[in-house]
């Protein structure tokens, strides 16, 4: 499998692992958008996060709490930015699931979900989406 973050979970390539269970594995991000920028992925090859069974998602996000809380903690961080970037289109750069914990700090600028993509026009047809959304449900 040439993946590399495949390689980095079996050791083949090193990293500074912060976490590890039978589960997932943890580690600082090489390229760090701030202090402590961890990343967080299931052992288990997947590509996307919507690729992930629903039971695999719920267990990588109660992970992804444990170590924010913890870092949180031990940095004595007031916040941080949680998310993935899910598929190219999205950014993803590197196809093996994984979450950002990105903590963040008073004055290290004022990026936000928001700033990654702007809709113009800024609302369209709420309700009717909404719908549409929900009936996909049934
Ligand atoms: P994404 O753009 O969401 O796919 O994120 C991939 C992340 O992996 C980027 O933030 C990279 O900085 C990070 N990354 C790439 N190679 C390594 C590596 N060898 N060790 C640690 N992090 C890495
Ligand atoms: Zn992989």
């Amino acid at each position: 499998m040439d993946c590399l973050f495949c390689k980095i979970v079996v050791g083949d390539i090193p990293s500074h692992k912060v976490y590890e269970d039978d589960f997932v594995y943890a580690f600082l991000d090489i390229y760090p958008s701030s202090e402590g920028h961890t990343i967080v992925l299931p052992k288990k090859h997947i590509a996307k996060f919507t690729d992930m069974k629903k039971k695999d998602a719920a267990s990588l996000f109660f992970i992804v709490n444990k170590i924010a809380r913890n870092l949180e903690k031990t940095m004595g961080l007031e916040g941080m930015n949680i998310g993935i970037n899910n598929g190219e289109i999205a950014g993803q750069t590197v196809a093996h699931v994984h979450v950002h914990i990105i903590p963040r700090r008073a004055g290290d600028g004022e990026g936000n979900m928001h700033t990654i993509v702007e809709l113009h026009p800024p609302t369209g047809n709420l309700a009717e989406l909404a719908e549409t959304i929900r009936r996909s449900f049934e």
